[in-house]
């Protein structure tokens, strides 16, 4: 997600520092890339779910969903969601129910486990299917569904947070943004960041309206968009946005294939989300090459940006100034969140600590100023976020993706980056995403691939800035 407002005003402070910073920027020598035209098979979406310590109440440990296909349809006349979803999942451990995140606001027309019916009961928020599966079943949940989508309070105080999930717009356009949770209101889903899952959504639209998902984009059939992703997704990465769109085609780094949706007659943002091919490969030269087949934005009316997996769900209310930056931010997720997931809520920071520093590194070289500058006046706001919203290494359930998670934690990779160099630094942001693609990951494991990647132990350091109450 891009930063909360407080961190505009520490970046708006910096372009006045000193001289340019130097980053090494290999050549790529990566083949061109292809885009899988087969389906993956269902063992590539296995995950082992925990419980969330954050959010306790969102997400089943017990249930790992290996892929979802969601058959979906909207009427922006009666403002009404139709879904079929499909759910390939494994149960963890035995159980006599399999029980999901799914809003309360939907009807259920259909449920059936491994084909037969099953009475599914909908209650704050919670779908629960009775049905015996032993430890390591394999089981197919189907579930018909119908209603109005209504969204979540976003637990946070963030300037730019508002409700989480499906959001209808006042044209009966439809997007969402929903960490860290929120898929909720418009699938079934076991929604927490540790079930990464395989998906394909068709969205069936009116005559002249579009339907954008994240996932590789499909050949449209008649009014039904498709979208497939071959690489696992969390559920708060995954978007659906329904309006009028203009389609925008284009061709990233590597023959990556682009695709830009912006609101029809609406094209003054496009040239900006038309430099994505420049920021990819900006991060490509730092981080290997980008993880997935396909890249995009779509432009929602939100006042955030969300790092949906392969396509940016990015909002419309972006200053123009900023919207590089934000998309920079965004694509760095690809990296840091996307292909490599905390494990959970604690471990945010993750994904926030590297999308933020990769973003000063980058703003600092393009107003040729010194990321030491940054680092300075940041240094000199760490201590107001601890205060705000507690040490980055364990958030407030209240205070989700603060500047807490976003500051302190790029102050520890530019202290880390200070001690190592900036060879053996980004070496080690390469080797991280690239030799834990498609997995989750937490505190304990990154702090162990810095000690053996630099050969120094580096614990203490990593634990005083994520834990410490005070600015280390
Ligand atoms: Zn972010």
């Amino acid at each position: 997600m891009r930063r909360p407002s407080i961190a505009i005003a520490v970046s708006s402070a910096l372009l006045a520092a000193g001289c340019t910073a130097v980053t090494p920027s290999p050549v790529r020598t990566d083949p061109p890339r292809v885009v899988p035209t087969s389906p993956a098979p269902d063992s590539a979406g296995l995950s082992a779910p925990v419980a969330d310590p954050i959010y306790p109440n969102r997400g089943n440990p017990g249930i790992d969903v290996l892929r979802y296909r969601l058959d979906l349809a909207w009427s922006p006349t009666t403002r009404t969601l139709t879904g079929t979803a499909t759910l390939t999942l494994r149960a963890v451990r035995a159980l006599d129910a399999v029980a999901l995140d799914f809003s309360a606001a939907y009807a259920l027309d259909r449920v059936t486990l491994d084909g037969a019916p099953r009475t599914g009961t909908l209650a704050a928020d919670k779908l629960t299917v009775p049905g015996t599966l032993a430890a390591d079943q394999r089981a197919t949940l189907v579930v018909r569904y119908r209603g109005t989508p209504v969204t979540t309070p976003m637990p946070s105080h963030r300037a730019d947070s508002g409700p989480l999930g499906l959001t209808i717009a006042s044209d009966g356009a439809l997007w969402t943004m929903q960490e860290p949770y929120g898929a909720f209101t418009w699938y079934p889903a076991n929604d927490t960041p540790s079930d990464k899952a395989l998906y394909d959504i068709a969205v069936t639209v009116p005559p002249g309206w579009a339907g954008v998902a994240s996932g590789t984009p499909l050949p449209v059939e008649g009014d039904t968009y498709r979208y497939t992703s071959a690489d696992p997704v969390a559920s708060y990465l995954t978007t659906l946005a329904v309006g009028k769109f203009q389609k925008t085609t284009g061709t990233g780094p590597g023959g990556l294939p682009m695709t830009y949706w912006t609101p029809t007659g609406d094209a003054e943002r496009l040239p900006f989300l038309q430099r994505s091919p420049t920021l990819i490969a900006w991060l490509e030269q730092r981080l290997g090459p980008y993880p997935f087949p396909t890249a995009g934005v779509v432009l929602v009316e939100s006042r955030s940006g969300m790092e949906t997996q392969q396509m940016v769900t990015l909002g419309a209310r972006t200053p123009i100034a900023a919207l590089e930056g934000v998309l920079l931010h965004e694509y760095a997720h690809h990296w840091f969140g996307n292909s490599v997931t905390p494990t959970t809520w604690q471990h945010v920071w993750l994904n926030e600590g590297w999308a933020t520093y990769l973003q000063r590194v980058w703003e600092a070289e393009r107003s040729h100023t010194d990321i030491a500058g940054w680092a300075k006046d940041t240094r000199a706001r760490d201590q107001e976020l601890r205060t705000l919203a507690g040490p980055p290494g364990n958030p407030k359930p209240g205070n989700f993706a603060e500047g807490n998670v976003y500051m302190c934690p790029a102050l520890l990779l530019h202290e880390i980056r200070k001690l190592v160099g900036d060879e053996a630094f980004w070496a080690l942001a390469r080797d991280w995403t690239g030799q834990h693609r498609n997995t989750n990951q937490d505190r304990a494991s990154f702090t162990a691939f810095v000690n053996r990647h630099t050969g120094r132990d580096l614990t203490a350091l990593i634990d005083k800035w994520l834990d410490s109450p005070t600015t280390p």
